[in-house]
């Protein structure tokens, strides 16, 4: 697409050597070509070669228009310091047909040198004149307009034809904006001899344009409408080249400071010709007119503003984005392992707001409501991104709360004479203040994040742990209370039966009394560490008193056992029948009589064995009968049954047998002394 001419007619003042060329050549760009092609340059050609890319609004865009060789190419290139094609004098041959772009040398300028436009003089068809007159107006905010002093007031002429074709196009693209969007039209009346001054050209030159306006067929509810609704006029001319050269120069000279002063008077680039096309989305802009020309559609300038503020839009935001993902990958792999992420709601904060502004710089020159639309679009994506690590970050700060609640409570229950219920209150205040303050922390704004669910799992986790943990302290609690019931119960209720007589049971009720009471004492102490209520305290006291009993009960077992009963009714029968009743050894003597005591002896023992057959709950205190209420799996009465009749039978059966040994070694002893 670039091409750099052989011969170069820069804006070199005339007299001096052409090969005394310096100045780079400023690259051009056959913006549309001869198969009508739109050039894929653009865009590199805006940031690379002119340096526009961060332009914004900050550039402005002219095109020129006039019949071939009336020195359009020449004008331009002795304006702004470009370098296209210029109709060689001594060849005399076509230049290239298409639309070419520069930018001005030294000012940020572009500019189109529409070659071919009037079709008319070329004897071709008009289709290209139409596409580009279309394309420059609506790209371009100045017209130049061309021609020679002596076609001036023929109206007629060729031009008049281009102009009316300009005129149609424009009413076409800002028909509905009347007074809105304008376009400049600058007339240059090249080779003025002087002989008729710049105003009758001018008044000549605007009536033929009102007479081409009347002439126009305007679209419906436009009839009425007036050329200066939608163009302003400016006249100028210029010198013969050839003729009068130095005139010819300052006369240039003049016209750019048109281009490039604004405090000049009659700067051209006024606000209200504005295109509102950013630099950096000018390629797509263009492109798509181009396009919609091309395929012959519709083509409304709003539509197409719209469409360029979504691309680009979209692709600021990707590019805002990636650099905002590469940031906040940071924040993935300490929340993902469980850590609490220092500073992570300014952090997000920071990186978000760089995306953002990032965004704003470029897409703020677009379309406002697309503009507007896109950042929400974006915000939303990134507040959506950001908000798995706000998740995360919470579930961490939960876990943590957790922790440190577990850990205080432990730490605290540590403590002698720590009451619970208030230990929690304390440790359950701290940890979500905790909480609290690492949510509010992270919490963004502009974002519709939420931690009340949060808070409120943690307020139930944190109460769930505590009950959990007030049930181990119990249950350690009434362990340490089961070992004292039954170092209490033990050591006398063993020794009560094991001296059995009518007031046994009397006395291991007594032993059981005593030791619920002590218990009762302790768990009363204990109730109010706990917390506990009057239910509570009534149903584990219960409990207490059910559970010494089975203690009791399991003693009572033990102790019942064939060979402990056996025991126990021998010792009975030995201290009778062996020992006086000074507890002495008896020894016997042939006229004894053995039988007597032996039998006595032996019946007050077998006595006893009834007495074991059941629990006699006779509380002698309260000279009434003790009971305890019995649950599923705690039977009282079955509790009570100690020895069944068969047991008594078996029982007194064998105690007998052994007992008839004892008789009988009384006996030998008899005979034994009496050998002696
Ligand atoms: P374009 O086809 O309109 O772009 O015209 P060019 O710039 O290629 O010039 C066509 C011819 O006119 C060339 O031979 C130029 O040297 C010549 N030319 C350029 N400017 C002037 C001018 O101001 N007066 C006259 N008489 N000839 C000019
Ligand atoms: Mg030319």
């Amino acid at each position: 697409d670039e091409v750099v001419p052989d011969v170069l007619d820069s804006p070199i003042p005339s007299g001096k050597q052409p090969v005394a060329v310096t100045k780079e050549v400023l690259p051009r760009l056959h913006l549309i070509d001869e198969q009508q092609q739109f050039s894929e340059q653009l865009s590199k050609f805006i940031a690379d070669k002119w340096d526009l890319k961060e332009a914004g609004f900050n550039y402005n865009v002219a095109a020129v228009f006039g019949s071939q060789s009336t020195g359009k190419s020449t004008l331009l290139n002795r304006l702004f310091g470009t370098s296209f094609d210029v109709m060689n004098e001594t060849a005399r041959m076509q230049t290239t047909k298409g639309i070419w772009m520069s930018k001005g040398r030294d000012m940020k300028v572009l500019i189109m040198d529409v070659e071919g436009t009037d079709g008319r003089e070329r004897g071709e068809d008009q289709d290209f004149e139409r596409k580009s007159a279309l394309f420059s107006v609506a790209t371009s905010e100045v017209l130049i307009v061309n021609l020679w002093e002596h076609q001036v007031g023929l109206y007629n002429g060729a031009n008049m034809g281009l102009l009316k074709t300009v005129f149609e196009v424009n009413l076409q693209l800002f028909g509905g904006n009347r007074g809105k969007e304008k376009t400049l039209l600058l007339f240059v009346i090249r080779d003025h001899v002087g002989a008729t001054p710049l105003a009758n050209l001018s008044n000549t030159l605007k009536a033929d344009l009102e007479r081409i306006w009347h002439g126009l067929s305007k679209p419906e509810g436009l009839e009425d409408c007036k050329i200066t609704d939608y163009f302003d006029f400016m006249f100028t001319t210029l010198a013969h080249k050839l003729l009068q050269p130095e005139k010819f120069d300052s006369d240039v000279d003049k016209l750019r400071l048109r281009f490039t002063t604004p405090s000049d008077p009659n700067y051209v680039f006024q606000p209200q010709y504005s295109r509102r096309v950013p630099a950096d989305g000018l390629h797509f802009y263009a492109g798509g007119i181009w396009d919609k020309i091309m395929t012959n559609k519709d083509l409304d300038l709003p539509t197409q503003q719209e469409l360029l503020a979504q691309y680009r839009c979209d692709e600021i935001a990707n590019s805002a984005f990636a650099t905002f993902q590469e940031k906040i990958k940071e924040f993935r792999q300490p929340i993902e392992s469980g850590n609490i992420v220092e500073d992570l709601g300014p952090k997000m904060q920071d990186i978000r707001g760089a995306a953002m502004k990032s965004f704003d710089k470029d897409a703020s020159r677009y379309h406002a409501e697309v503009y507007k639309r896109k950042r929400t679009d974006m915000l939303t994506k990134a507040n959506t991104m950001l908000e798995a690590y706000f998740l995360g970050q919470l579930k961490n700060l939960h876990k943590k709360a957790v922790n440190m609640f577990s850990t205080n409570l432990q730490n605290a229950l540590r403590l002698e004479g720590s009451e619970f219920a208030v230990v929690v209150a304390a440790s359950k205040k701290e940890v979500l203040d905790y909480f609290l303050q690492g949510a509010k922390a992270i919490k963004l704004e502009e974002t519709e994040w939420t931690y009340d669910e949060e808070l409120y799992q943690l307020e139930q986790g944190l109460q769930e742990f505590a009950i959990a943990q007030r049930e181990k302290e119990l249950n350690k609690m009434l362990t340490t209370l089961e070992k004292h019931l039954r170092k209490e119960l033990d050591e006398p209720v063993g020794l009560a039966l094991n001296n059995p007589g009518p007031g046994m049971w009397g006395r291991i009720i007594t032993i059981y009394q005593r030791t619920v009471e002590d218990g009762e004492v302790l768990l009363q102490k204990k109730a109010r560490t706990f917390d506990l209520d009057e239910k509570e305290q009534a149903e584990l006291i219960l409990n207490l008193r059910r559970q010494a009993w089975v203690l009791l009960t399991k003693k009572i077992q033990e102790e019942s056992v064939d060979g402990m009963m056996l025991l126990k009714l021998r010792n009975r029968f030995e201290e009778k029948f062996r020992y006086d009743e000074h507890g002495l050894p008896r020894v016997w003597k042939p006229d004894d009589d053995i039988d007597t005591p032996f039998r006595k002896a032996r019946d007050e023992t077998v006595e006893l064995v009834p007495l074991f057959a059941k629990i006699n709950t006779l509380d002698p205190a309260r000279g009434e009968k003790f009971e305890l209420e019995a649950t599923e799996d705690f039977d009282f009465d079955q509790s009570l049954k100690v020895l069944s009749e068969t047991r008594q039978q078996e029982l007194t059966t064998k105690f007998k047998r052994e007992s008839d040994a004892f008789y009988l070694e009384a006996k030998r002893s008899v005979v034994a002394t009496q050998a002696k």
